[in-house]
C-alpha cells in the first residue's frame, strides 16, 4: 500500500463500514463446536427451495450469455404473477436497490433522512453518495413519531423508514405510512425486508402515492440470501431513470433463475412463515430476559444489565451467534437480535440465555 494510501482513499471508507456477524467457522474454532447456531443474520434456515435449485440448475447451460437487462424478462413477469400489476426494479440485494435510488436521486451535498435506529445501510449508502444524513429518533417503544418525522424529512429528496424495522422488529401502520407519504415533498423508501412475517400488507399504498417505494428482498422469507436480489415497486416514472443509474446487467442469470423459482413456491414461503411465527411466541414465553414486541423474522431482546457484547460474547461461548445492537445508530448499548433458526438453534439459544439470567 502506498504511504498516501489514507489520502487517496476517501473519508467515507475511512469510518466504520458495514458490520458483519462473527463466523461460525471462527467461533466453532475458537471454543470447540461442531456446530453452531447461526442466529445473527435473520436468514431462513430451510435452505433454498427447491424449485429455485431446479431454475438455477437449468439457467447454468446459459451463462456465456449476458443475462436479461435489468432483469426484465422472465423476472419481472414472475414478480407480476405474485404480486399484480405493479412497477419494478430489481438489484443485487435490496441493498443493490437503496443504493441505485440515492444514485438516481441525490446530489451530493443533500439531505438523506432516516428514521432511528434502523439498518445502518441507508445512511452508509447515502454519505457515500455525498449526502448529508439526517437521523430522525423514534420514540423511546421504538414506534415512529410521525410528526418528527415528517417535519425533518418534508424536504429530502429521499428517507428511509422500515417496517418491520431491523433491529427492533417494530412495525409502522398502514395509516401512519400514508401520512408520511402525503406530506413529503420528496420519495419515502419503505423498507419492508420483512414484511411477510407480519401481518401487514402495504402494496395497494402504491396505487395512491407517486414517492412511495416499497423495497423487497429475495434473502429473507424466500431463502436466497447468498444469491444477493432484490426488488422494488417503484412509481412508474421512476423506472426509466433507475434503469439508466443502475450498474449494467447488475443481476446476474443464477439470481434471476433462483429468484424466479423461489417466487412459485407458496408452500415454501407458508411454511418458513408458520415456523417462524411458533418459535417467537415461544421464544417470547420462555427467554428470562424482556423480548421487545415486533412482527419479523427475528426479536430484540433487552439484555440489561449486560451489555449487547458482552451477552453475545457469553452466548458465543455456547456455540449460538447472535447479532449484538451496540453499532445501531440512536440504540443504547443493551441489547441483541436473534432470529429464528432451526428448532434445535432456537433450544440451543433459549437454554444459553436462560442459563445467563
Ligand atoms: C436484510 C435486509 C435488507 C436487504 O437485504 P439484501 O440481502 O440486500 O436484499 C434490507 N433491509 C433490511 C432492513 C434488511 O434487514
Amino acid at each position: 500500500m502506498p504511504q498516501s494510501a489514507n489520502s487517496l482513499v476517501r473519508d467515507i471508507y475511512q469510518q466504520e463500514g458495514y458490520v458483519y456477524a462473527r463466523s461460525p467457522e471462527e467461533i466453532a474454532k475458537t471454543y470447540g463446536f461442531s456446530r453452531v447456531a447461526r442466529l445473527a443474520s435473520n436468514e431462513n434456515p430451510f435452505g433454498p427451495s427447491p424449485l429455485a435449485v431446479a431454475a438455477v440448475q437449468k439457467a447454468l447451460a446459459t451463462m456465456h450469455r449476458y443475462p436479461d437487462a435489468c432483469g426484465t424478462g422472465s423476472l419481472i413477469q414472475a414478480l407480476r404473477e405474485y404480486h399484480g400489476d405493479y412497477e419494478f426494479v430489481t438489484g443485487v440485494g435490496m441493498d443493490g436497490v437503496i443504493e441505485t435510488c440515492i444514485r438516481v436521486l441525490v446530489n451530493p451535498g443533500e439531505a438523506v433522512a432516516v428514521s432511528v435506529p434502523t439498518f445502518s445501510f441507508y445512511g452508509l449508502a447515502a454519505k457515500a453518495q455525498g449526502a448529508e444524513v439526517i437521523n430522525i429518533p423514534r420514540k423511546d417503544d421504538f414506534t415512529v413519531d410521525v410528526d418528527a418525522f415528517i417535519k425533518a424529512a418534508k424536504e429530502t429528496k429521499i428517507s428511509f423508514l422500515c417496517s418491520p424495522n431491523n433491529p427492533t422488529g417494530t412495525l409502522t401502520s398502514r395509516a401512519d405510512i400514508e401520512r408520511i407519504a402525503d406530506a413529503l415533498d420528496g420519495i419515502l423508501f419503505l423498507d419492508n425486508a420483512y414484511v411477510e412475517f407480519s401481518e401487514l400488507d402495504y402494496r395497494d399504498l402504491m396505487q395512491k402515492h407517486e414517492n412511495l417505494i416499497i423495497g423487497r428482498t429475495m434473502s429473507k422469507v424466500f431463502g436466497l440470501a447468498g444469491c444477493r436480489i432484490g426488488y422494488a415497486f417503484v412509481p412508474a416514472w421512476l423506472k426509466s431513470v433507475y434503469e439508466k443509474a443502475a450498474t449494467p446487467f447488475t443481476v446476474n442469470t443464477l439470481s434471476l433463475a433462483a429468484a424466479t423459482g423461489a417466487l412459485v413456491d407458496q408452500e415454501y414461503v407458508d411454511r418458513s412463515i408458520r415456523h417462524v411465527r411458533s418459535w417467537i411466541q415461544k421464544i417470547r414465553d420462555t427467554c428470562r430476559f424482556p423480548v421487545l414486541p415486533g412482527g419479523a423474522n427475528f426479536v430484540m431482546i433487552d439484555t440489561t444489565p449486560m451489555t449487547g457484547d458482552a451477552c453475545a460474547a457469553l452466548l458465543a461461548e455456547k456455540g449460538v451467534i447472535v447479532r449484538s445492537c451496540r453499532s445501531f445508530p440512536g440504540l443504547e448499548d443493551h441489547y441483541i437480535r436473534v432470529c429464528v433458526g432451526e428448532d434445535w438453534e432456537c433450544e440451543q439459544f433459549l437454554a444459553g440465555i436462560n442459563q445467563i439470567c
